[in-house]
């Protein structure tokens, strides 16, 4: 490597995306957590009548439409609202507020992978702090906390849900940020949303990519303590969110009745799906998001998803420790997990 980088930057492994294959049309993709629905009718409604001359001029920087909108949604006082370009910048501007080199972040393993390659661009030390044999979260964790720790709520990629108690003693034991990455929190039926005025150092953020179906839009949302919150405000793009994303954010948080409704769908799947991998010969993990952890008895991780991808269904394969003997698979519609019930039994059964 030429010398014009920061050290840091030595230990950064690039991030992996799910494929996106070219021929994307021939392929059922249960492999991103996207939603397999389309999003509200009413985001169609102001995606076409969209007015281009609203682009000729600066958005918005502090987006206070959009943040009253999410303030009546999610109950939330608008000042206690930072809109960030998906959850993932507001996880990055979250790093920028508080590691200086060297400061200690902490996080589960396994859990979302773009925790450990912010760390690592940071140039933080990294505490990674295995999930138990169920993965949950070990009766220690609290004690591990760093100067940012996170927390993914419903965990990805294994779909469940840490122990509130736990998270709370993490909160009140941290004089650190405690992020809790509540992007599956609809599938969940919980939130840490209701706890913010009990812990200064709670950061709650959502994502309008998985449950409202707009993972295209990018628009997440961080939700904290007014002191927090300024200090995002200090630190991010000036324009960090364009006209047209604000615009359809708030048509997308003005039918919250649509996203409930898909939500439902998508549970109600996930129980059915659930229920056949298991009669088909998987050992498969509580979910409370919109994808499942699942581990074959007799074929690893890597036969299941390379059997599926000969058959165009896409699931996710994590060469990883902890995750290679199983794979993770989006719930979709009802056809499409039907399919793959289908495709499994003659994988299985031939
Ligand atoms: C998908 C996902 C995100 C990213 O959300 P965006 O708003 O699309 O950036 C963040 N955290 C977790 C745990 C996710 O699974």
């Amino acid at each position: 490597m030429a010398n014009y980088y920061r050290d840091s930057l030595k230990d950064v492994e690039a991030y992996v995306p799910g494929e996106q294959p070219r021929d994307i049309e021939q392929y059922i993709k249960l492999n991103t957590n996207e939603n397999p629905y389309p999003p509200s009718p009413v985001v169609e409604h102001t995606v076409r009548h969209f007015n281009a001359e609203d682009l000729r001029v600066y958005p918005d920087p502090v987006f206070s439409e959009l943040r009253r909108r999410a303030a009546s949604v999610f109950k939330v006082p608008a000042e206690r609202i930072f809109v960030a370009n998906g959850s993932d910048e507001a996880l990055s501007l979250i790093m920028r507020i508080a590691i200086d080199p060297g400061d200690r972040v902490a996080y589960p393993y396994p859990t979302y992978v773009l925790y450990r390659t912010l760390a690592q661009i940071a140039g933080a030390e990294t505490v990674e702090v295995d999930l138990r044999e169920d993965f949950n979260l070990p009766e220690d964790f609290p004690e591990k906390a760093g100067k940012v720790t996170f927390l993914a709520r419903p965990n990805s990629p294994t779909a469940n849900l840490f122990d509130q108690q736990v998270v709370e003693q993490t909160l009140s034991r941290s004089s650190g940020l405690v992020v809790v990455d509540e992007a599956y929190a609809a599938f969940s039926g919980t939130t840490m949303l209701d706890h913010l005025d009990r812990y200064p150092n709670l950061v709650v953020l959502r994502t309008l990519s998985k449950s409202y179906g707009l993972a295209g839009l990018r628009v997440g949302f961080a939700f904290a303590g007014a002191e927090v919150i300024e200090a995002l405000y200090r630190v991010k793009d000036s324009y960090n969110i364009n006209a047209f994303s604000q615009a359809v954010a708030q048509a997308a948080l003005s039918d919250v009745g649509y996203m409930k409704s898909t939500a439902a769908q998508i549970i109600q799947t996930r129980r059915r799906a659930l229920d056949r991998l298991v009669r088909q010969g998987f050992r498969v993990y509580p979910s409370a998001a919109n994808f499942v952890f699942a581990e074959h008895e007799r074929l690893s991780g890597k036969q299941i998803y390379e059997a599926l991808k000969d058959k165009k269904i896409l699931v996710r394969y994590f060469d990883q420790r902890r995750l290679q003997a199983g794979v993770r698979i989006s719930i979709g519609t009802e056809e499409q997990m039907e399919r793959l019930g289908e495709v499994l039994d003659e994988i299985l059964g031939g």
